[in-house]
């Protein structure tokens, strides 16, 4: 069985993380936009790069809270191709996965 407490405190945890790290891109990309940039400018890249650092960011956040959202509604640790529990032990170490560890192969193959 999946300990949810402790699931969802670690999950917690993880989009307190992610939320501040969201923050911290969102401040930088706003100092950028303040200078401004022309073409050829190497902080383009840079803002592009802290830019694309914020989508992944962002799309982490969404993923945990649809953690959340499943541990909330009791399909947290359920696999969502074969709907088979997903190993607690894999869990603890991906707690993001969705997929259980056959599923997980099958879709890697
Ligand atoms: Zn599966």
């Amino acid at each position: 069985m999946i300990d949810l407490v402790s699931a969802k405190k670690r999950l917690q945890e993880q989009l307190k993380e992610a939320l501040k790290e969201l923050e911290q891109l969102d401040q930088r990309l706003q100092q950028k936009a303040e200078y401004g940039h022309g073409k050829g400018d190497p902080a383009i890249y840079e803002w592009e790069f802290t830019l694309a650092l914020r989508q992944q960011a962002q799309a982490r956040v969404e993923t945990i809270r649809q953690a959340l959202q499943k541990c909330e509604e009791g399909r947290y640790g359920i696999c969502e191709r074969c709907g088979a529990p997903i190993d607690p032990e894999r869990l603890e170490i991906l707690p993001l996965t969705t997929l259980c560890i056959n599923c997980a192969r099958a879709a890697r193959a």
